[in-house]
């Protein structure tokens, strides 16, 4: 095993403020089981899992609550034991509406009513089948954790003719403010360790790669001492800092220099495999503990919080939870981001609760949120430069704005990672990121209701 620099690097990209110093270095701190949890069904990429319980159930922590409904799915299990209040639609963070298992985490399950043990049996992955670890993956309800989602149980069984070369850590965690997987890897490198021990027995040992930016030197140090003996071609890339160095297609680029095609391409088509460090951690946890993905590590952080922490909490934890668990609010927040500020979502309400992708949670006070206006594009080019996938932001949000899709599906707007750089430096204020993801939507939408009218006229 050796350490790295990249030698790779990408065209674009852009140096936000990352103010990062708020919550580096804080211990994660595991929070108490609030009183109610907002367990939602939706919480991965793909089709959401089935409600499998109704109103008036008690429930034991882990069991499975919600079934996986689909190949792109995953199941959903109760972080707490409790009693079912009520399915109800409610607001995700990215700001769609899922059915959610409200739980009231005070009742607790009585006699007959009570579950047995969920927790699944700890498995020796050395004597395990590759089988049987995909299957304890998929039990566990492990999806991405580094934003998207994805089932990982799907991404660790690559198609027939697909071979994984590279097994990819993404430890980069670009973001601004936050530094949950930051100290997951101080604090957990052992773990991600065994996890990328077993993940190496189910894709058939390849190369591994942990993409870590520069300024973690403590992360290389913990993941240098917990990697020291592995065997093969293992290397900790140091990236240059540099948003979005945490892109998954830009994190492949700057570890092994392959480039992933256009969409609907995928890394494995280019040998590769991309893991968050979290979801590493996670497979770790579920194979030899039996523990499924019932809680992960959230930053909360921005100015307009008492204390920022970096904490671990139940998925389901209501923001208004984690901002209590931190102090409360230091002043009235101008904004309350989930995610980061470059990717993340605004939100307007606290009562949104966390999900398996949730990595952080901002408030930010009137100081640090810009107010303005957009004007019109002053043709200086300079989204131009930043956008890391090479498009024409200028020209694509100027064909949104006139509602040419068409115009904008030709500039290859479905290419777009939506990353925000291209907003980042307007000075024009333009929303282009908005445009490019309105865009996308309409033309996923018009695929979408395509397909429906072909497989429809099929069946006829
Ligand atoms: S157009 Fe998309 S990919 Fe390019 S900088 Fe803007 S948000 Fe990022
Ligand atoms: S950065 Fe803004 S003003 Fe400059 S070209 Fe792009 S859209 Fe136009």
């Amino acid at each position: 095993m050796k350490t790295v620099k990249s030698s790779f690097k990408f065209r674009g990209g852009v140096h936000p403020d990352y103010n990062k110093e708020l919550a580096r270095g804080k211990a994660i701190e595991k929070m108490p089981v609030p009183a109610e949890l907002v367990v939602s069904m939706s919480q991965h990429l793909g089709a959401p899992a089935k409600c499998m319980v109704k109103p008036g159930d008690f429930v034991a922590r882990g069991q499975v609550i919600g079934e996986k409904n689909g190949f792109i799915s995953v199941c959903v299990r109760a972080p707490a034991d409790g009693k079912v209040k009520a399915i109800e639609k409610r607001l995700g963070p990215a700001g769609g509406m899922a059915d959610a298992v409200i739980l009231d985490t005070t009742a607790k399950p009585d006699g007959e009513a009570a579950t047995a043990a969920p927790i699944l049996p700890p498995l020796d992955w050395r004597a395990a089948s590759r089988e049987e670890l995909l299957k304890r993956v998929e039990d566990a309800g492990i999806c991405g954790m580094g934003g998207a989602g994805f089932p990982t149980a799907v991404k660790l069984n690559p198609p027939p003719g697909k071979r994984c070369e590279y097994l990819i850590l993404n430890g980069a965690e670009c973001e601004p403010y936050l530094c949950a997987d930051h100290q997951v890897m101080v604090e957990r490198a052992d773990r991600i360790r065994l996890g990328v021990d077993i993940m190496r027995k189910v894709l058939g040992q390849p190369a591994v790669r942990i993409a870590v930016e520069a300024n973690k030197p403590d992360a290389v140090a913990a993941l240098e001492k917990a990697f020291a003996d592995i065997e093969g071609n293992v290397e900790i890339v140091v990236l240059p800092v540099m948003y979005p160095q945490g892109s998954e297609k830009h994190q492949i680029f700057a570890t092994v220099g392959r480039v992933v095609p256009e969409p609907p391409a995928l890394p494995i088509d280019v040998g590769c495999v991309v893991e968050n460090v979290g979801t590493v951690a996670a497979i770790a946890d579920a194979v030899e503990l039996g523990e499924p993905l019932l809680s992960r590590v959230t930053t909360v952080s921005g100015d307009a919080v008492v204390e920022p922490k970096n904490i671990l909490a139940p998925c389901g934890t209501k923001y208004a939870d984690l901002v209590a668990f931190c102090g409360g609010e230091k002043v009235p927040p101008a904004k309350v981001i989930s995610g980061g500020t470059m990717m993340g979502f605004a939100v307007s309400t606290l009562e949104i609760a966390t999900t398996r992708t949730t990595s952080g949670l901002l408030l930010l006070s009137s100081k640090r949120v810009f107010q303005y206006a957009s004007g019109a594009c002053i043709n200086c080019g300079r989204c131009l430069r930043a956008c890391p996938m090479r498009l024409n932001p200028a020209f694509i949000s100027k064909v949104v704005d006139a509602n040419d899709v068409k115009a904008a599906e030709d500039a290859h707007v479905m290419d777009c990672i939506e990353c925000g750089a291209c907003s980042f430096g307007c000075p024009a204020y333009r929303t282009i990121t908005q445009s490019c993801r309105r865009a996308k939507a309409s033309i996923r939408a018009r695929i979408a209701a395509e397909k429906a009218k072909a497989a429809a006229a099929a069946g006829k």
